[in-house]
This record gives structure tokens, C-alpha cells and sequence, in this order.
């Protein structure tokens, strides 16, 4: 019998009124591991009608007295990072040993937006002695929260806490790939935490069924989006019937430029990094690595030669494990071919990894391709899987083009050492975040979006507060 993975609704487990399952399989080995629920629209509607009865209740609590639930959650997480990492690893794929690091920083979203939520303030607008005007953040009510399987429970945090800091109740749609760690940390938040039912919810099941109907409920008042640009769009459609707002996190084909004055070592380290984090599933992966035409060939030979040494497999250890589902897999290998087709030089992998034991797993060699110009198939889309083309630019005013010619824009790299330069790009760089000598995903203090297809709204940072409230104004004539 395989383990029921059911929507947590109303601080109870739900079964799908029409009992339909789907099968969730292993990435590791391609075998069936749980089924998941297949919620349907009466699935939907029920949880955000327990979400509407927990709302003004949520609304009306004290900030301090919100932010202290957030922050009891925050250390229920890091007591149970071993059971939450444990089903986040099991469903993605992801090697054990990243596990504590993405529970931190799940914990550390509660932290942030349970503290600042405590000065979060409108402010007082000075109109001479006969007003007394004043500004207030108020909460959308309930929030549609729907979710990709790269970082399930990174990703369902940063949207969440601060959703849930600012007064919103929260209905989560976590990717049908991987709901076990969602379901779960619902689950803690309400009966561990303490956050009361109905507050936190989580709906397992198929976003193309979930999310229109989520989108066309009228007590569902915004929607935060993480995932690809297709259902972004479909999302976006039917949003604006209803003028519902949204903030779109998207896919992306950053830019990570490699100028000659930078320390090449760490540039190769770095950049190797940057494209197979979590196997190349990142929406912000460096995949398009920009190379100064006179370093060209020392860079490459250090690349590769930081490829070679990875280890991409099953184990808790590996440096990354395999693709988290099938169809991202098949997606993944058909651009071999394709680079195939366009001529594209390989300098390292190109296939599916083959070592004994592994032959059902969904693993991908982490591919190199040199000589890429930017207009090939590879460096247009994103593929989401460890493959990154090397492209060759002349001089600063090059390297901008070729980086802003994309219809993406969420994240870029830079190596240099020359300061003036560093800023000069960063400044004209279309891209949401900017990353200089490192190439990591920023913090939980640092805002995170796109530019053009890859997104708009911000969440992370400060300002993500700005997207889960709604500025008011009080004019009082006195
Ligand atoms: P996806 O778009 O296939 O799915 C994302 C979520 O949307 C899933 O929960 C899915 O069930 C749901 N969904 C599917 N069809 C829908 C529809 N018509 N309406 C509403 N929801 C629908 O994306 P994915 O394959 O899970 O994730 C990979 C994508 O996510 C990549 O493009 C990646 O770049 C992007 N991503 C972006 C960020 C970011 O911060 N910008 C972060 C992580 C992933």
C-alpha cells in the first residue's frame, strides 16, 4: 500500500471528494513512491471557503501577536528539519545533504516576516492643522499561493510568510511532484505552531485543474505565482477578467559574464555552480555564460575541468541528484539533439548519465556547449536542466547586448575586479537581480523578480510587503 499524500484543509487532512489519486513516481529510481491526491474544483472551493471563515479573525489579530505564531512555526521547522528535508528530498530528487540549508532558510522566512511585520506601518501625510491624513496597509483577504517542484518548501515560504504576517489567509498549490513537504509544514503550522485552522491551507493536486479555479473564485483575491511562463500566461488571462493581481515569478536564461580582469578560478568555480545547482532546475541558473574573447580558451579548460569533478547521483553527498520529473527529463534531452542539429561544439556530457544502477533514475550529464552565439535554440529557452553555453563577447558594450538580447530577465552574474565596471553593468543589466563574484540566489533580505518574461511584483526583502497588502488612505477633515 503507497502512502496517501491528501491536502491539509481547515487543520484537518482532506480527502479529494471524488477519491482520485495520481501517481507520484521517484525520480531516483522511476519507480511509483506515494499517490497524491487529484484535487477537483469542489476540492478547491472547500478549501477557500474554510480559508474565508478563518479570515477576519487572522485580519484583526495584533502584528506582534501574528508574528509570534510565525516565529513559533520558525522553530518547529528547525526541530523538524530532518522530517520535513527528509519528504522535500524524497519527492525532488535533491541530495540529502542540501536539505538543511533550504529548511534554514524556509525558517528564516518565518523569522524575517514575523519580526518586521511588528513595523510595518502606514504613514502620516502632513496637511496643516485642519487634516489629519494617514496611510494603512491592509491585507488582500485570501491569497492563492501556487508553487513549482525545484524548491518546494524555499519557494512556498518566502510567498507565505509574508502572506500570512500582513493578515491574508493562504490557500497553497504546491506542484503535484512535490506536495509531501507542504502538506506537512501546513500541518506543524496548525497543530504545532498553533496558527489557527484555516489560516494555512494546502490543496494537492494538478495546477491546470487548481488554478483557473482558483483564479475565477471571487473570495480569492490575489494570486502569487512561481513557475513557467506558459501557465504564467494562462494564469495572466484569466487574472485579467478580473482584475486580480498577481505577482509572476517566472523562468529565466540569466546572463553570467566572465571579464578578463577577474579571477578566473573562481569565476570557473563559480559559474560551474551557477548552471548545475540542483541540476540546472533553478530559475535563475547562469546558462548563458558570457566569455571575454581573450580569456576564452584558459576559461573553458577551467570549466570543464570544474565539471568533470562533480557528482551528480543518488547518494546524500552528491553535488546534485537527478531531474525531479520525467517530463522535464525528456524535455532536458531533447535539446541535445538540437544542439546537435545547430552545430554547437561540446566540450563535456551531452547525455543521460549512465553508471550501473541508475539506468531508471532521471539523471543528466552537466553539459558544456562552446562557440554559442546567442541567437541558437540553447541560448534563447529556458531548459532547466544542467546544460550552459559558453558565448564568446568582445568588450563591456558587447557583453551587454548579447546579455540583454533575451526575452528574459530575472537574474546575471558578473566577474570583475574593476569596481567602475561592476556598477556600470550592473546598472544596465535588464535582469531583477544582479550577482558580482559569487553567483548564489541572495538572501532572504534581498527582493527577488523579473524583468520582461521572467515576471513582475517582487517577493522576498522588504518590499515584498508592498505585495500582500493594499495601501489605503484616511483623510479625516478635523
Ligand atoms: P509549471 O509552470 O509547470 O508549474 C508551476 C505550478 O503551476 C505547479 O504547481 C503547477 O501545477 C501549476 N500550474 C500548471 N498549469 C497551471 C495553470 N494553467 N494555471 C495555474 N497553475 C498551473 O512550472 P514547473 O515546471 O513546476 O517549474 C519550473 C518553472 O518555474 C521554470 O520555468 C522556472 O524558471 C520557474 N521558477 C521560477 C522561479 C522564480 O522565482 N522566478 C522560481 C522557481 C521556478
Amino acid at each position: 500500500m503507497f502512502e496517501k499524500v491528501k491536502s491539509y484543509v481547515h487543520g484537518r487532512y482532506a480527502e479529494p471528494v471524488e477519491g482520485a489519486y495520481v501517481d507520484k513516481i521517484d525520480p531516483r529510481s522511476g519507480l511509483k513512491r506515494s499517490e497524491v491526491a487529484n484535487s477537483d474544483a469542489r476540492d478547491v472551493e472547500l478549501a477557500i471557503e474554510s480559508a474565508s471563515s478563518a479570515l477576519q479573525a487572522w485580519r484583526d489579530m495584533r502584528p506582534a501577536d501574528r508574528g509570534r505564531l510565525l516565529n513559533d512555526l520558525a522553530r518547529i521547522i528547525r526541530r523538524s528539519e530532518s522530517t520535513l528535508g527528509a519528504l522535500e528530498s524524497a519527492d525532488t530528487g535533491k541530495p540529502r545533504s542540501e536539505m538543511s540549508t533550504l529548511m534554514d532558510l524556509t525558517a528564516q522566512y518565518f523569522e524575517f516576516y514575523g519580526g518586521i511585520v511588528n513595523v510595518m506601518d502606514g504613514e502620516v501625510i502632513n496637511q496643516g492643522p485642519n487634516y489629519h491624513v494617514y496611510t494603512r496597509r491592509d491585507p488582500f483577504g485570501v491569497i492563492g499561493v501556487i508553487l513549482p517542484w525545484n524548491a518546494p518548501l524555499h519557494q512556498a515560504a518566502r510567498a507565505i510568510a509574508p502572506a500570512l504576517a500582513t493578515g491574508n489567509v493562504v490557500v497553497a498549490k504546491p506542484s503535484e511532484h512535490t506536495s509531501a513537504s507542504l502538506v506537512e509544514l501546513a500541518r506543524i503550522a496548525v497543530e504545532e505552531a498553533g496558527i489557527p485552522a484555516g489560516v494555512f491551507n494546502v490543496i494537492v493536486g494538478k495546477g491546470s485543474v487548481i488554478g483557473p479555479v482558483m483564479a475565477r473564485h471571487p473570495d480569492i483575491r490575489k494570486i502569487s505565482f512561481t513557475g513557467g511562463l506558459r501557465a504564467g500566461q494562462e494564469l495572466g488571462h484569466i487574472a485579467a477578467e478580473r482584475i486580480l493581481p498577481l505577482t509572476l515569478e517566472l523562468g529565466g536564461k540569466s546572463a553570467n559574464i566572465v571579464f578578463d580582469d577577474a579571477d578566473l578560478d573562481a569565476a570557473a568555480r563559480g559559474s560551474t555552480t551557477a548552471f548545475t545547482w540542483n541540476s540546472g532546475q533553478w530559475c535563475a541558473a547562469g546558462t548563458r555564460l558570457l566569455v571575454q574573447e581573450n580569456i576564452y580558451d584558459r576559461f573553458v579548460e577551467k570549466l570543464v575541468a570544474e565539471v568533470a569533478v562533480l557528482r551528480v547521483g543518488p547518494e546524500d553527498d552528491a553535488t546534485s541528484g537527478p531531474i525531479t520529473t520525467q517530463a522535464q527529463f525528456e524535455k532536458i534531452k531533447s535539446y541535445f539533439a538540437i544542439a546537435e542539429r545547430e552545430g554547437m561544439t561540446l566540450a563535456i556530457g551531452g547525455k543521460v548519465l549512465s553508471r550501473p544502477g541508475l539506468d531508471e533514475g532521471w539523471y543528466i550529464e552537466p553539459t558544456v556547449y562552446t562557440h554559442v552565439t546567442n541567437d541558437m535554440t540553447l541560448a534563447r529557452e529556458e531548459i532547466f536542466g544542467p546544460i550552459v553555453c559558453v558565448i564568446p563577447f568582445k568588450d563591456e558594450a558587447d557583453a551587454l547586448r548579447i546579455a540583454n538580447d533575451s526575452e528574459f530577465g530575472l537574474g546575471a552574474g558578473i566577474w570583475s575586479r574593476d569596481i567602475g565596471r561592476i556598477h556600470r553593468v550592473a546598472g544596465r543589466l535588464e535582469a531583477g537581480r544582479i550577482v558580482v563574484n559569487e553567483y548564489s540566489g541572495g538572501f532572504v533580505q534581498t527582493p527577488c523578480g523579473g524583468f520582461k518574461q521572467s515576471g513582475y511584483g517582487r517577493e522576498q526583502g522588504v518590499d515584498a510587503l508592498s505585495h500582500y497588502t493594499q495601501l489605503k488612505s484616511v483623510i479625516i477633515r478635523l
